[in-house]
């Protein structure tokens, strides 16, 4: 049984939900204290609960501590079952962040798995849809996943309410190598909103459209007719040879379009000077991915606080050796 201290590193959410993806594929039990130790609202939020409940019954695993607010958890999974599942959040939480819990043990398993997933579909710190259908999923079929992924409605804090349906045929992954971006063949900048002013996207888009010197007819505005409650999203995806990246803002109370608008650009243009394949976000969703397919390589930007958490929590479940090295300033090769 390992002990994993939930409080290190991050002391997030999302040292819990790799030390339960890890522990499906591995079969390796695991007790958990201190759970989001580092966060205002310690414990098992309803996301936090929903990803281990869904573990719970992808991975037939004994449990105790699995209640709202609780900071310790046993988790002891028995044998990995696919199925038709639905795992429903029950608030804004992320609905995306469940899926990638349980999604390394259905590719795993021995037979095809089907998921409804409901919750929060956009929301900040966490992978929003369209990260997830445009940049996530599309590398892991290149690591030879079979996996789809299709939005019925998308859902934002607080109301939630969003669903999203993921189909996944169990597949060995394979090392990927990411080393160069290749040119830039299609930068687009997409503003949702639902329910609130439609000039709202349309002052995102002015104001990033100008900081990323796009044109016209690279801008989207969209507004949403079937929103379960009020939202907005701006989205830039940045399509290139060997990759495609998601960039996403978030409009809150009092926070203006156009500081919403200079966030995302600023993000964008990061990315965009530093010539790396992988951005901050996928860099820590990747090197999970990679210790699974046993290998991997791809250039990045400095590693961030998520990255080294995964690291360290990788390290409980797998004999896994990751090599950072430093290219420049800005520019990190990592080895798996
Ligand atoms: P908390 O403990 O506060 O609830 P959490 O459960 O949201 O945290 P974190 O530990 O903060 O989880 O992990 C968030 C995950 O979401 C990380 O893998 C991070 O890379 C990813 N993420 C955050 N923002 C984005 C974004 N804009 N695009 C893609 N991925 C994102």
């Amino acid at each position: 049984m390992l002990r994993i201290d939930g409080s290190k590193g991050e002391g997030g959410g999302q040292v819990l939900r790799t030390s339960l993806a890890l522990s499906l594929v591995t079969g390796t039990p695991f007790t958990m204290t201190n759970i989001r130790a580092g966060r205002a609202k310690p414990g098992l939020l309803r996301q936090h609960l929903t990803a281990v409940k869904a573990a719970e019954a992808v991975g037939a695993a004994e449990v105790s501590g699995a209640e709202l607010g609780s900071r310790e958890l046993t988790f002891h999974p028995r044998a990995l079952a696919a199925g038709n599942y639905h795992f429903a959040v029950g608030t804004a939480g992320s609905a995306t962040l469940v899926l990638q819990t349980v999604l390394p043990a259905l590719l795993a398993a021995k037979a095809p798995s089907t998921l409804m997933l409901e919750g929060g579909t956009h929301n900040p710190a966490a992978p929003p849809f369209d990260f997830l259908a445009r940049a996530y999923l599309p590398l892991l079929r290149r690591m030879g996943a079979d996996v789809a992924a299709t939005l019925d409605r998308p859902g934002f804090f607080p109301a939630g309410g969003g669903k999203f349906r993921v189909d996944v045929r169990p597949q060995a992954l394979k090392p990927l190598s990411l080393m160069s971006r290749g040119r830039v063949l299609r930068r687009e900048a997409k503003a949702v909103v639902s329910m609130i002013p439609f000039d709202v996207a349309k002052r995102e888009l002015e104001t990033v459209g100008s900081l990323l010197e796009l044109r016209p007819d690279q801008l989207r505005p969209e507004e949403l007719k079937r929103g379960q409650g009020p939202g907005n999203a701006l989205v830039v995806e940045v399509e290139s040879e060997h990759v495609t990246e998601v960039f996403t803002g978030f409009g809150e109370r009092g926070k203006r379009a156009e500081t919403v608008a200079e966030e995302v650009a600023a993000e964008v243009k990061r990315y965009l000077n530093a010539e790396v394949p992988v951005g901050e976000h996928l860099c820590d969703q990747l090197l999970l991915l990679c210790a699974l397919a046993r290998g991997g390589e791809f250039r990045t930007l400095p590693l961030d606080g998520h990255a080294l958490t995964q690291l360290e929590t990788m390290a409980h479940f797998l004999d896994v050796k990751v090599d950072v090295g430093e290219v420049d300033r800005d520019v990190r090769d990592v080895v798996v």
